[in-house]
């Protein structure tokens, strides 16, 4: 993070730094769409790693960029889109994204799987469940015939469902909607990948399937050391399965953190709001509290704080001047982009040091 108040990267470089490689690190990535009226700044310079082992969250209101962010690190931007050439995303030593389509199939999959909200995107209506397995295992394993469907078997009863020998040969219909994402996880452990995107993967279950998958995914994790990027709108969610947890906002991370610290001591302004929506969060006799009004298209360059307009504790400069990230709080993983910080700093040093950083928040 080269724009970064009190940046402490070089003093982390210690030791343990390179035994724990991330598994995968974004850095700066920009992915943009050219539609005919406008540049729509979808993702707009997010960095973030996931190490090995560990779920990183990515959290944030519908339309923040987090799906973007998904389908930039599975090469699955097209036209109009457009992921900016000064973007990286290191995985296994390379940046993927000066990948050739054939070079991001030979990941996709084996390197990298995703899981959807909607499972009937990745089922084939017209093939049976366990076909579908077998077709992943002859891809990327190069298994077939009986191997395959004892394999294709193994899967399901490793994703939790009951009876597979029988439900190898059934249709997605005949699985219910919680059945059916189990049988997409299955698809994508199938290819015994090293990282698993989760794009809202409980989003369309009702709450005791959605626990239910949830928990699968962390059992799965702890036997495979898969590192799972968890995209999730839902702060409760984040709160069950992240390590680390980034919060998106029109394209930027406002803040970033481990989950204790995140959930004790928010520091952005957007993540104590999107805390105080959720039910049980609040304390006793205050009332649940939305966030008014909804996330801006980042159709403009960031020239100023893009939460701003919605901000209660916003001030004169906030609409004038783009925070950059900047240490808050105990934890050195803790960083929140917001003029209020660094806190032990008044209003106008903060705003001095974070133009300084930004280069006057134009880029
Ligand atoms: P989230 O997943 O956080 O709900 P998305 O990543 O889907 O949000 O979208 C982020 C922004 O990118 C939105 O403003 C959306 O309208 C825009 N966007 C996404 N896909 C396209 C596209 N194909 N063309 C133009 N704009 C897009
Ligand atoms: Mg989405």
């Amino acid at each position: 993070m080269s724009r970064h108040v009190n940046d402490e990267s070089s003093s982390r470089t210690d030791d343990t730094a390179s035994a724990r490689d991330p598994a995968l690190a974004v850095e700066n990535l920009r992915t943009v769409f050219h539609t005919e009226h406008e540049r729509i700044h979808a993702v707009d310079g997010i960095s973030f790693e996931i190490r090995r082992g560990e779920t990183v969250g990515l959290v944030g209101e519908s339309g923040s960029g987090k799906s973007v962010t998904a389908r930039s690190i599975l090469g699955l931007i097209e036209s109009p889109g457009e992921i900016d050439p000064s973007s990286s995303i290191r995985f296994d030593g390379e940046d993927i994204t000066e990948y050739s389509e054939s070079e991001y199939e030979s990941i996709r999959g084996d390197g990298i799987a995703m899981v959807f909200q909607d499972p009937l995107s990745t089922l084939n209506p017209v093939y049976t469940v366990g076909n579908q397995i077998k077709e992943a295992l002859s891809l990327h394993q190069g298994l077939r015939g009986a191997a395959a469907t004892e394999r294709a078997i193994e899967l399901l009863e490793e994703v939790g469902i009951p009876d597979a020998a029988r439900r190898v040969t059934e249709y997605p219909h005949q699985f219910s909607g919680g059945m059916r994402q189990r049988a997409v996880i299955a698809m994508a452990l199938a290819c015994a990948p090293e990282v698993l995107i989760c794009d809202e993967p409980t989003t369309a279950l009702d709450v005791t399937i959605q626990a239910q998958i949830i928990d699968l995914l962390l059992d799965l994790q702890a036997e495979r050391d898969l590192s799972i990027l968890f995209i999730t709108h839902d702060m409760g969610v984040i709160a069950e399965v992240a390590d680390r947890v980034n919060v998106m906002y029109a394209g930027e991370i406002v803040e970033s953190a481990p989950v204790e610290p995140l959930f004790a001591e928010p520091k952005h302004p957007y993540t104590q709001g999107l805390l105080r929506s959720i039910p049980g969060m609040q304390t006793s006799g205050d009332r649940l509290e939305t966030i008014e009004g909804e996330v801006p298209t980042p159709n403009e360059p960031a020239t100023s704080c893009r939460f701003a307009p919605r901000c209660p504790k916003a001030f004169d400069e906030c609409s004038q001047l783009a925070p950059v990230p900047t240490d808050v709080g105990d934890d050195p993983d803790h960083d929140a982009a917001c003029l209020l910080y660094p806190a032990e700093l008044s209003t106008d040093e903060a705003v001095t040091r974070h133009e300084s950083a930004g280069d006057g928040g134009k880029q």
